[in-house]
């Protein structure tokens, strides 16, 4: 494939990029024991006010990210932040420990809703009758006080023990809210009891709201746990044996053994145990859990397998590369795991909310109270109202709101050969209206082919191709490639070189016999006073050629032409990028006509040409002071500056190799449908964020004004706080529907 051969150097010039992220250490937490967004938010902040330390806590993920420098503090002064705010933090344990622990309190979680649903039901039940007028049905008080304190107290206990933690550190959370509510209403219809007055007493609305709001947490849990399955669906990807070659024997063993260089072998229908190399036999194997390109990719000696993908129906032997958690499937993992940690810059507005959202309410609810009794309604009524503002508001579903969407997002994306890096690229994505992109490995295969080969007078095609090939031994352009394969399939001689060079976007340069030799544009030729015929050059450019021109202690030598071809999905992705609004440019280095030429078969109207390197950065950092959104495509061969400064890179074509780990969006497929993809996912994902963040904000800012006006009844607050954070949960699961169009070049079924 093309891009094995060019992606050899991209982690080079694209580690450019690494400045974005300053040398420091790094640890990711398991974080129990929020309840809410605010929590969340408070843990961050106290982890923040540490010197030096920068940290993210996500609350969906239950998990906080950590940069910070090991001189100023060390992990268990992180940990020991986070007890003193009043939750729980471990490093993360293995998955399947992660998921004994998560299974245990699911079934915690059950056992107490079963208990306070039974307690509760017949407190709710009997508000039946009493709806129609009979008031004969009612329990008797000490009877209802009798179901509703078991509720209160023991399966209770955990708001309580929430409050308390929260209330140490300093904040309130939702559990501050829960636990007053109700405490309220109990404690007012336990003193009615008490005094046995067969006054009115509220031991339903206590109990019912505490069911309710456990049973949103349960099913919220339970949607949480799916939304984050693209993790552990790609970890499962790896069998746990694997058939390896020890002491001359093949053996059956443990693919955590497997050494690298050790020799293992891959049977028909095996999935690859770790990355490795063929060394003998020849098989066609499904990648597409890892590039989302669902066609058999041949495998012959010298070709790499990657860990996680299916052999069809050939025998492999293989000779071990990468194991454990330097395989390309532990890369996509990490990656995937990261992006599903980081917060999407959309969130920041819930963040800021749900951090003032808990006083504030308070304040409300109070505020209802006085008002009622101000205006002579009876103490009961007053309480009533208050509660019913205290558990409406809640904002729960606003903490959820995003990350669940962002989590569903990635993952999505992974399985689709989609690699974001984070929620932000994820988020601003969706928002370029400008794309940049390169042509050679962009829009072309990457691979072209000299076509041909025109000696100057008196000169032969030996000569020129010889020392053309010779020249470009040092080079990992698509071209020199191109030359040097063109050379060994005549079997030319290669003169020797000296001191050689290469110049981004323009050529390569080196002594050959003690004379200094170029090849490269025309440009670059002049630009070291080679005075050559330049009718040559433009009779192959008028053909889409790209011409490279030879010159030898300042005389031309002749020009070399070479095509590349235009990868048949170009057209129709460009077509799809410009219905979704984006408008695509193509810069590159290649001359005026040649770029024309390839830009009117891939129906693009924009076109930069002869741009060196900084000059495609430069054209990008214009574009965007013009206020417009940019995207750069490219292949990371030369492009990294104009990658750097774009809003959003995509690195394309990265197969297998996702070394390529500093572009915002790494794409596994080799295709510029990938990049409408990427686009279309990250819409999707933003659809869904603002529809989640609207129906967290709309039944918040409806609820509590009917809740204080008394329209609320408190057992509907509680009922309506549960199903918000559950239908926010849910709708970020339909995202889990989102496909890749598929384009007509390369059928695909879906991948999984
Ligand atoms: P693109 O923008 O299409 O990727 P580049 O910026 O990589 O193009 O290169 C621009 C031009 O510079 C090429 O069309 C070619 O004329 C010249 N060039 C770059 N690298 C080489 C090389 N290794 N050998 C010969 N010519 C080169
Ligand atoms: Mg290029």
């Amino acid at each position: 494939m093309g891009y094995m051969l060019r992606t050899m150097d991209t982690s080079a010039p694209l580690s450019g990029l690494a400045h974005r992220h300053p040398e420091a250490s790094a640890v990711e937490l398991a974080i129990s024991g929020m309840t809410c967004a605010a929590c969340a938010t408070r843990i961050e902040k106290v982890l923040n006010r540490l010197p030096e330390v920068r940290a993210v806590v996500n609350f969906a993920t239950e998990r906080a990210s950590i940069e910070y420098a090991p001189d100023a503090v060390d992990l268990d002064k992180l940990i020991e932040t986070v007890r003193k705010a009043g939750y729980e933090a471990h490093e993360p344990l293995q998955s399947q420990k992660e998921d004994e622990l998560a299974a245990a309190s699911a079934r915690t979680d059950l056992r107490h809703f079963i208990i306070a649903a039974v307690f509760t039901a017949p407190l709710v039940a009997q508000m039946l009758p009493m709806a129609l007028g009979m008031h004969d049905w009612m329990l008797p008080n000490w009877l209802q006080f009798a179901l509703a304190t078991p509720v209160q107290f023991w399966i209770g206990a955990r708001f309580y023990a929430g409050s308390w933690h929260a209330l140490r550190g300093g904040a309130a959370n939702m559990d501050v809210l829960i636990a007053l509510g109700t405490s309220a209403a109990w404690a007012y219809s336990t003193a009615v009891t008490l005094q046995g007055g067969e006054g009115h007493v509220y031991f339903e609305a206590s109990a019912a709201i505490i069911t309710l709001v456990l049973m949103g947490k349960l099913l919220e849990n339970r949607a949480r746990r799916r939304a984050s399955t693209a993790i552990r669906e790609l970890i499962k990807l790896q069998p746990s044996l694997a058939q390896v070659e020890r002491d001359g024997t093949l053996v059956q063993a443990p693919v955590a053994s497997i050494r690298r260089g050790e020799i293992f072998v891959i049977r028909a229908g095996d999935s690859v145990p770790v990355d490795g190399e063929v060394v003998e036999g020849e098989s066609s194997v499904d990648e597409s859990m890892l590039t989302g390109e669902s066609r058999a990719v041949e495998k012959q000696p010298g070709a790499r397998v990657f860990t996680g993908t299916m052999n069809a129906d050939g025998r492999l032997r293989c000779r071990a590369t990468s194991v454990g958690s330097q395989t390309a499937l532990a890369a996509i993992i990490r990656l995937v795991e990261q992006a599903q940690g980081s917060k999407a810059p959309i969130q920041r507005l819930a963040d800021r909310i749900s951090s003032i959202f808990v006083p504030v309410v308070l304040a409300l609810a109070l505020a209802t109270w006085f008002g009622w009794m101000w205006a002579g309604a009876p103490l009961a009524d007053a309480l009533v109202n208050a509660v019913a503002v205290l558990v409406i508001a809640c904002p729960c579903a606003l903490g959820l709101a995003t990350p669940t969407a962002i989590m569903v997002g990635t993952g999505r994306g992974a399985h689709a050969g989609v690699l974001v890096r984070n929620a932000a690229a994820l988020e601003l994505a969706g928002r370029i209206d400008w794309l940049a992109v390169d042509k050679t490995g962009t829009l072309t295969e990457g691979r072209p082919t000299v076509t041909d080969i025109l000696p100057a007078e008196g000169g032969t095609e030996a000569a020129l191709l010889g020392m053309a090939a010779a020249l470009e031994q040092g080079s990992s352009h698509p071209i020199g490639l191109a030359i040097r394969s063109a050379a060994q399939s005549r079997a030319f001689a290669l003169p020797t070189i000296e001191g050689f060079r290469s110049d981004a976007g323009r050529g390569v340069q080196a002594m050959i016999d003690s004379k200094p030799a170029l090849l490269g544009s025309a440009t670059y030729l002049s630009e070291h006073g080679v005075t050559a015929d330049m009718h040559v050059a433009q009779t192959l450019e008028q053909n889409a050629r790209t011409a490279v021109g030879l010159a030898h202690g300042g005389r031309l030598i002749g020009w070399i032409g070479l095509s590349d071809q235009l990868r048949a999905s170009t057209p129709a992705a460009i077509a799809r990028l410009h219905a979704m609004g984006i408008e695509v440019a193509m810069l590159t280095g290649d001359s005026e006509q040649t770029a024309q030429e390839a830009a009117r078969k891939a129906g693009i109207k924009v076109i930069r040409s002869r741009m060196m390197p900084a000059d495609k950065a430069r054209e990008i950092e214009r574009q965007r002071a013009n206020g417009r959104k940019v995207g750069m495509v490219g292949d990371g061969v030369n492009d990294a500056p104009a990658l750097a400064v774009a809003d959003v890179s995509f690195a394309i074509g990265a197969g297998t190799d996702v070394a390529i780990q500093t572009a915002d969006v790494t794409l596994m497929r080799s295709d510029l449908v990938a990049v409408a993809d990427a686009i279309d996912l990250s819409r999707a994902t933003l659809a869904k964020v603002r529809q989640n963040l609207f129906f967290a904000f709309f039944y918040n800012v409806l609820g509590i004004p009917l809740a204080a006006l008394g329209m609320l009844n408190p057992v509907v607050a509680g009922a309506a706080m549960a199903m918000s954070s559950v239908s926010v949960v849910s709708n970020s699961l339909l995202l889990r529907r989102w496909r890749p169009q598929p384009s007509q070049s390369s059928p695909r079924s879906s991948t999984h």
